[in-house]
């Protein structure tokens, strides 16, 4: 647990009350939204830093407060079957849930500094944005949502509102109840799935493999759309085994339809002795995923065009051709349908494919 220079006060208007949290025996207050179960004293901020005990119950401190906003390929979250080709209205606050060695966004993730939430946007101020700039849904992004689930979830429904559908990316460290509410409200999900070892889990992200692939279950019976990332990092997890095992597992627990992405791993925190992903690595993952039966696998964040592109497994034509963020070629229908067979490819299609490319654009919203 964390004691924060900045003081926790219920007056901060960017302090909101929660659900999830219970009062332990010793006098503590419990906060159930994930598996850490931070035990708090008062005036302690969870690991998370964004929640924290002021008086009995546990708050969150950072509603309607963000690093900052940009709009971004859908692709780039990643997401390949959903609304392809479409600009999301992407942000996201500081703090995490985990505390990943590798992380690649820990400047946001690991902030303590309440200022890194300079820029600051009401639900309703958010989902106007996102029409006014023609993004067709907004992403909860570079840290994970679940901790920040009141405010985030108040974004979603602002959004639905106006015809805008609601992403969050995250690493599935959730607990149940907490879980339901949360994915009730949103549309798409791209889930980290960091490794497939429960040691890897344990020893670089702090966390617990169990808790992710029950919310990967959980997801697999809902109508939310979602996408598996793992980032293959090496000497880590990017052996042939524990990337078959997690196919394995993928196949039977999830199913061939689930879209898979590897992703390559560059140097950064506190993993900066590691050397990137050698593209071969990617390339040799996805065939074991292949082999697995598994139908989308795609490579990230590498030129790639095997690994970029989405085959028919009706016709086994391809039908999306993708240059790392950039859609080069369609051949769907606006309900996603394959244009020379009419396979009906599983995912969100709504409408002609959009044409954002790779582009990144920073927005300004209103300063606190
Ligand atoms: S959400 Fe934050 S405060 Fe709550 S248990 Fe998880 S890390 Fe701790």
């Amino acid at each position: 647990m964390r004691s924060s220079a900045e003081a926790l006060s219920d007056a901060d208007p960017h302090t909101v009350p929660t659900r999830y949290w219970h009062q332990c025996a010793d006098g503590r207050v419990q906060c159930d939204v994930c598996p850490r179960a931070c035990k708090l004293h008062e005036g302690q901020r969870g690991l998370c830093f964004v929640r924290g005990r002021v008086g009995d119950r546990v708050v969150l401190t950072t509603y309607g407060r963000s690093s900052g906003f940009c709009v971004d390929p859908v692709e780039k979250k990643p997401l390949a079957h959903f609304l392809p080709g479409t600009p999301v209205l992407s942000f996201g606050t500081a703090g995490c849930n985990l505390a990943c060695r590798f992380c690649q966004n820990w400047d946001i993730s690991k902030s303590r500094e309440i200022d890194t939430l300079s820029a600051s946007a009401s639900p309703e101020a958010l989902a106007e944005t996102a029409v006014r700039l023609g993004c067709r849904s907004v992403a909860f992004t570079y840290n994970d949502p679940v901790i920040f689930m009141e405010y985030a979830m108040d974004v979603a429904d602002a959004c639905r509102d106006r015809g805008v559908r609601a992403v969050a990316v995250s690493a599935g460290y959730v607990n149940a109840e907490p879980r339901r509410e949360f994915f009730g409200h949103l549309d798409a999900a791209n889930i980290d799935l960091k490794a497939f070892s429960d040691a890897f889990y344990q020893k670089i992200t702090f966390a617990q493999l169990p808790a992710v692939l029950e919310t990967l279950e959980y997801l697999r019976s809902t109508d939310v759309w979602f996408e598996v990332t793992t980032l293959l990092i090496p000497g880590h997890n990017d052996g042939d085994a524990e990337i078959a095992a997690e196919c394995a597992w993928f196949a039977e627990h999830l199913g061939p339809d689930v879209p898979l992405h590897f992703s390559a791993f560059h140097p950064d925190f506190k993993m900066r002795d590691v050397p990137p992903t050698p593209p071969e690595t990617l390339r040799r993952a996805r065939r074991i995923a292949l082999e697995h039966g598994l139908r989308f696998v795609y490579t990230g964040n590498v030129h790639d065009p095997d690994g970029g592109t989405t085959i028919c497994p009706g016709c086994s034509a391809p039908v999306v051709v993708r240059d790392w963020y950039r859609i080069e070629e369609y051949r769907l229908t606006d309900r996603g349908a394959c244009a020379r067979c009419g396979y009906q490819l599983p995912g969100v299609y709504d409408g002609p494919a959009g044409t954002w490319g790779a582009r990144r654009l920073p927005v300004l919203l209103g300063s606190r």
